[in-house]
């Protein structure tokens, strides 16, 4: 399988092969491509971003760490559910622990539209 490292700008082509059982790892310009090639086949993981609606705007928010793929659909659920508060600001927590991963939710943008007069 090949794939593109995303890591660092390099972006080195990654061949990820299975060679007598154990996963190997080719193309890459450095240890940190062959621990991505790795985890991209046995557990891949992405850091997750949305906006949500808030009353007069919308708030951008991320996970705090790379989370399971696989639980992408049930992290944007989590944000969409989670209780709105009166003001938010840039680093408030939204969600501690979202899905039981060790992942926070967290602000980082605050967008109010103005009131019309
Ligand atoms: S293998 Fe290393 S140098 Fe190449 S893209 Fe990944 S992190 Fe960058």
């Amino acid at each position: 399988m090949e794939m593109i490292c995303i890591r660092c700008p390099n972006s080195c082509v990654l061949k990820v092969e299975k060679k007598k059982g154990k996963i190997v790892v080719s193309g890459n310009l450095c240890p940190r491509g062959e621990e991505y090639g790795i985890q991209e086949v046995t557990d891949p993981r992405r850091t997750i971003t949305s906006v949500k609606q808030i009353k007069g705007g919308t708030i951008s928010v991320r996970t705090t760490v790379a989370v399971q793929k696989k639980l992408y659909f049930d992290v944007l659920k989590a944000i969409k559910d989670a209780p709105i508060k009166k003001t938010y600001n840039v680093g408030d927590i939204i969600i501690k622990n979202v899905c039981g991963t060790s992942s926070n939710i967290i602000v980082t943008g605050v967008n109010i539209l103005p009131k019309n007069k």
